[in-house]
C-alpha cells in the first residue's frame, strides 16, 4: 500500500507535487524533503508546523 500527500490539499495555492510514502514515516520525511527544497522551510520549522497540525495532516494522506 502506498500513501500519498498533495502539496495542493496540504494548503499550498500553487504547488501540486505529490509526495510518496509505504509508510506515514516515509512519507513525512519526504514531505520533509520537499517542504525544505521547494517551500523554503528547515527542517525546525516544517517539524513546528507539523507538529501542530499533526491530525489533519493525517486526513489529507491518502492510500492507493
Ligand atoms: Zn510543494
Amino acid at each position: 500500500m502506498t500513501l500519498s500527500l498533495n502539496c495542493k490539499d496540504a494548503g499550498d495555492p500553487v504547488c501540486t507535487h505529490t509526495m510518496y510514502g509505504e509508510t506515514e514515516e516515509e512519507l513525512l520525511e519526504n514531505a520533509k524533503r520537499h517542504g525544505i527544497e521547494a517551500h523554503g522551510y528547515t527542517e525546525e520549522t516544517f517539524n513546528e508546523r507539523i507538529g501542530k497540525d499533526k491530525e489533519n495532516f493525517r486526513k489529507l494522506i491518502k492510500t492507493a
